[in-house]
């Protein structure tokens, strides 16, 4: 079965990222390696092969997350269904940390996502803390812990 994704798609989904790893929203436009265009669920576990099934993904949280569709939220002990940019919105499971510099779970899904995709490791919070200096970092619409 091929995996091939059209150009035309390939930049759809780029423009409706905003450019944005859909996962852990750093911004592509700064990236030395460009973003992968991911099937949430892959095409091994009956995903579909349309836009719908897509999302923007910078290399890591897309290694991270690989054929994975679960991850266990370690507040509660449930295995809750990964953050999926097409079905869930980014607002309503995560938040900054108020320096910006982490990405909170709001919920067992922001939660197991952010634990699974490991979200906050000590390298891209020093890539945040520098971005935020010069502007670049948080992007400009997402929501900051008060
Ligand atoms: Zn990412």
């Amino acid at each position: 079965m091929s995996r091939y994704i059209s150009e035309a798609i390939q930049i759809q989904v780029r423009e409706r990222a905003c450019y944005l790893c859909e996962y852990c929203h750093a911004s592509e436009q700064w990236q030395y390696v460009t973003f992968t265009v991911d099937h949430v669920i892959t095409l091994s576990k009956d995903g579909a092969r349309g836009i719908e099934n897509l999302a923007l993904a910078c290399f890591h949280c897309n290694r991270q997350k690989s054929d994975r569709l679960t991850a266990i939220d370690l507040e509660s002990g449930e295995e809750v269904t990964l953050f999926n940019p097409r079905v869930h919105s980014w607002r309503q499971h995560f938040i900054w940390s108020k320096d910006t510099l982490s990405i909170i779970g709001l919920t067992p899904i922001g939660r197991a996502t952010v634990t699974a995709l490991d979200f906050n490791r000590q390298r891209i919070i020093n890539i945040r803390a520098e971005d935020s200096k010069i502007g670049r970092h948080p992007p400009s619409n997402d929501p900051i812990k008060s």
